[in-house]
């Protein structure tokens, strides 16, 4: 087995944040963040990735497991051969992958995950709220129609939650994503940071 990437996990349902956080934690050097929802989205629409994830996604339901691992693999590849994510240099920031079990167990050879960061919401209505805030702000299908959010809801308490219980409990920290995003970044910082000291002085870096 070639070795695995070094892996943190953006965790939590729909609304929690993910996104937010994980773009700024991206922009900070010896992160590369993938947002599997968003490179869905990236995906011209007329090509036959495009159309599924459409199909799908429009319902509020998720793309089949093997076309989504692969997928997020190949796009991977492609992004180290770039350069653009140096699996040496950079921790992998997952947000919205693996989201069912058997994804996070086909994706067990691929990714050593090292912590997972659960971003907890305890206020249903307030992540409704956000997402219907999202749908005008940027357009999109997926949270514009309240029977969607409400399947997208049920398919995470179903199908995601459990991938919780597939790592083993130390790895896995709360956060509260109530908090100003400032806030929510300080605590995930906190997890992070000595995750990032230590990615650093295995591979020889001093800064
Ligand atoms: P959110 O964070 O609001 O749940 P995303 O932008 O992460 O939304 O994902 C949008 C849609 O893309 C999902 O509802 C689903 O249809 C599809 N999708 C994203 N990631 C995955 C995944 N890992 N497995 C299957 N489908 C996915």
């Amino acid at each position: 087995m070639t070795e695995r990437y070094r892996t943190v996990l953006l965790f939590g349902a729909p609304g929690a944040g993910k996104g937010t956080q994980g773009k700024i934690l991206g922009a900070i050097p010896g992160f590369y963040h993938f947002a599997c929802g968003d490179v869905f989205r990236s995906i011209d629409i007329k090509s036959e990735l495009g159309r599924i994830f459409y199909d799908y996604s429009s319902r509020g339901e998720l793309v089949p497991d093997e076309v989504t691992v692969k997928m997020w693999a190949q796009n991977i590849r492609a992004h180290t051969i770039l350069s653009d994510y140096k699996p040496n240099d950079d921790l992998m920031i997952l947000d919205g992958i693996p989201r069912t079990v058997p994804q996070a167990k086909i994706m067990d050879q691929h990714i050593d995950v090292l912590k997972v960061v659960h971003l907890v919401c305890k206020d249903q209505e307030k992540m409704f709220e956000r997402l219907r805030r999202r749908a005008l702000k940027e357009n999109r299908f997926d949270d514009a129609d309240e029977k969607v959010i409400r399947r997208r809801w049920a398919v995470y308490e179903k199908e995601t939650k459990p991938v919780l219980d597939h790592y083993p409990a130390d790895r896995v920290v709360e956060v509260d994503s109530m908090g100003s995003p400032a806030r929510v970044m300080h605590d995930i910082l906190e997890i992070v940071e000595p995750i990032q000291t230590q990615h650093f002085k295995r591979f020889g870096e001093d800064d």
